[in-house]
Formats: structure tokens, C-alpha cells, sequence
């Protein structure tokens, strides 16, 4: 790897250690020349702050970072104006010299993937469409990422939805957000334990879980058929109120197969008036996953905004999941038993 690699010698260079190496050794490489060039700083995240809760109620930590350098961007004003912040014509271009990708494709589309500059987390990377296409939450965007843990088991796969306000992002353009090494407090939430589902047939099992918004865990040790599942309980939910109810997903893959958490969204449910001047923007899936994502406090009221995060973090950040979550905890069981009879039919 050369400091000077143009995005096609990097595309080359990195498609050699894929073929030979595997997708996590690619994903590596492209860390460590990402760090080497200074596109990414891996130790700025440790100005971020970061704050972890033990919870009764749910039998899980929850967390929550004030984030420096994401309070810190502004856009550029001297760069030249672009079509979209992260289409593929950004890669190399003036103010982001350094910034190079790697293109795969995953379930038969066209994909690329580069080191984001402003990370939640180490190894935080952008996967994007090549073709410039709205973002989506579906059946294809569950055979993407279950495409792309498969080759790196070690990432966290996750999707924003694409209704504003109700955990979306940029909805312009089709992208997901990898981690690597990731484990997020939803993932230590057990299943309400008459809210399970058990398939009939290979291993899968779908739940409820016990937590502050209403999240179906799927799990399934075959492929074809935890997409199948995945896409039947995001499909159910979306038709019921078309246009406002969506999804934020994660997909991972472990010993005991691949996993799926469908985190049901409305942008009618948002963050409430009394977390508003902690958290303003839309909630997105880490946020919905139980990691907190605040800026940083400013201006006259931060110390007074400083110690409410310190001394009642844990009800913000229940409270946030719980104020964007479109069905509260009495109606778990009627929802569930909706998706339980979808499930059957498609298993
Ligand atoms: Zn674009």
C-alpha cells in the first residue's frame, strides 16, 4: 500500500487481498492506510464522553457519548458545491483527497465502502450504493447486509430507515452503516418469554424483546430463510401504515447463525419536548440500540445541560428510545401475535 494510491490502484490493491485474504483483511488495510493519511484520526473518539448505565428495569447497560467531532463539523464552504454528499464522484475529490473506497458487490448490487470522518465508534465504515438511489428499508437491504456478514462476521451491520423522523439519515441516496466489534445494549435484552416464536422448520426463532421500544430479534441459522423472515416482519409492519411506518435494522452473524433486529418506526412518535435540549436531531438505530448520541452541550445552559446528562442519563436515554418508539409496552403482545401469524405462514 502506497500513500499515493489513486482510487483505482486502491480498488486493485484491495480487490488482491479480498480474493486472497478475506473481507475483514480488506476492510483492515483500508483502516490503516484511511489512518496512515490522516483521513480518519482513531484517537479523536477519546474526546468523546462517554457514559454507561446499569439497568434493572431491562437487565442491560444502557450507554450514551457525547460526540465531539461530530459537534465540531461544519461544512466546508470553500469546496466545490457536490450533487450528494456520498455518491461515489466524492472519492478523491477536492477537500476529501484522501478519502478512497472499496467497491464489492452484495446480492447482485454494486456497492462501495469507505472510513466515515466523523465515527461513532472505531472501525466505523459507510457502505453505499453505487447508483445513486433512494434509501430503502426491505427485503433487499436484508440480503444486502446478511451478503456482507457473511464474509466479515466480526461487523455489526446496520440501516437506518427512510422516512424523516423516524430514524433516517440521508434518504437521497441508499447506504448502511458497518462496525466493527460492535455490541450495543440491545443485544443483551431477552425475550419477553411469551412473545417467542418458534419456526417450524431449520432453527429459527423470533421474539419480542424486553426493551423500552418495540425491537422483533430474529434469529435463524439458515440464510434464505432469515431474510425471508427479516423481510415478512419489515413488510407486514410497513403496510400498515404506508409511507410513515418503517424499520431500522441490524444484521449480525455468530456461532449460532445470523442474527436480525427489526426496530419498528413511526415519524409520528419523536423525542420529547422535555429531551429536546439534550437531543433536538432524529434518532437513529444506535440511538434506538441504547447508545445515546448527544452533541455537545454549548452556550449559556451547557453546564446545567452537562450535569442533567451525568446525574439522569439513564431516563434520557430510556426515555428518547421510549418517546420515538410508535407502540408502548401494553400493545407488545397484540403486535407480536400479527407477526407471529405472518412468521407462520412463511416458515
Ligand atoms: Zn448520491
Amino acid at each position: 500500500m502506497h500513500p499515493d494510491f489513486t482510487q483505482r490502484q486502491m480498488q486493485a490493491f484491495l480487490e488482491a487481498v479480498h480474493e486472497k485474504e478475506g473481507l475483514p483483511a480488506a476492510l483492515q488495510r483500508l483502516r490503516e492506510w484511511s489512518i496512515a493519511t490522516g483521513y480518519i484520526r482513531p484517537d479523536d473518539l477519546r474526546l468523546n464522553s462517554s457514559f454507561h448505565w446499569p439497568d434493572e428495569t431491562y437487565g442491560l447497560t444502557f450507554r450514551a457519548q457525547v460526540n465531539v467531532l461530530r459537534s465540531r463539523y461544519t461544512p466546508q464552504p470553500q469546496l466545490p458545491e457536490v450533487a450528494c454528499p456520498i455518491c461515489f464522484e466524492n472519492i478523491a475529490a477536492p477537500g476529501r483527497e484522501n478519502l478512497r473506497a472499496f467497491e464489492l458487490t452484495l446480492a447482485g448490487r454494486s456497492y462501495f465502502l469507505h472510513l466515515t470522518p466523523f465515527p461513532l465508534f472505531s472501525g466505523h465504515f459507510v457502505l453505499v450504493q453505487k447508483q445513486h438511489v433512494p434509501m430503502r428499508v426491505d427485503r433487499n437491504s436484508v440480503a444486502d447486509l446478511l451478503a456482507f456478514v457473511r464474509q466479515a462476521p466480526h461487523v455489526t451491520a446496520c440501516s437506518n430507515s427512510d422516512v424523516e423522523w423516524a430514524g433516517a439519515s440521508i434518504l437521497s441516496h441508499h447506504h448502511y452503516q458497518i462496525i466493527e466489534n460492535l455490541h450495543l445494549p440491545v443485544m443483551d435484552a431477552a425475550p419477553v418469554s411469551e412473545l417467542r416464536f418458534r419456526c417450524s422448520r431449520r432453527g429459527a426463532e423470533a421474539a419480542m424483546l424486553h426493551y423500552p421500544c418495540p425491537c422483533i430479534k430474529i434469529t435463524c441459522p439458515d440464510a434464505e430463510v432469515f431474510v425471508e423472515l427479516c423481510a415478512r416482519v419489515i413488510e407486514h409492519w410497513k403496510m400498515a401504515v404506508q409511507g410513515k411506518n418503517t424499520c431500522n435494522l441490524i444484521v449480525m452473524n455468530g456461532p449460532a447463525g445470523f442474527t436480525g433486529y427489526v426496530f419498528l418506526r413511526n415519524p409520528d412518535f419523536r423525542t420529547a419536548a422535555e429531551f429536546q435540549e439534550i437531543k433536538s436531531e432524529g434518532v437513529g438505530v444506535i440511538e434506538m440500540a441504547g447508545e445515546g448520541i448527544y452533541p455537545v452541550p454549548s452556550g449559556d445552559e451547557a453546564s446545567r445541560l452537562w450535569s442533567r446528562i451525568r446525574q439522569e442519563g439513564l431516563e434520557i436515554v430510556k426515555g428518547i428510545i421510549r418517546s420515538n418508539s410508535p407502540i408502548t409496552r401494553e400493545h407488545y403482545a397484540d403486535i407480536f401475535r400479527d407477526f407471529a401469524a405472518v412468521l407462520s405462514r412463511a416458515s
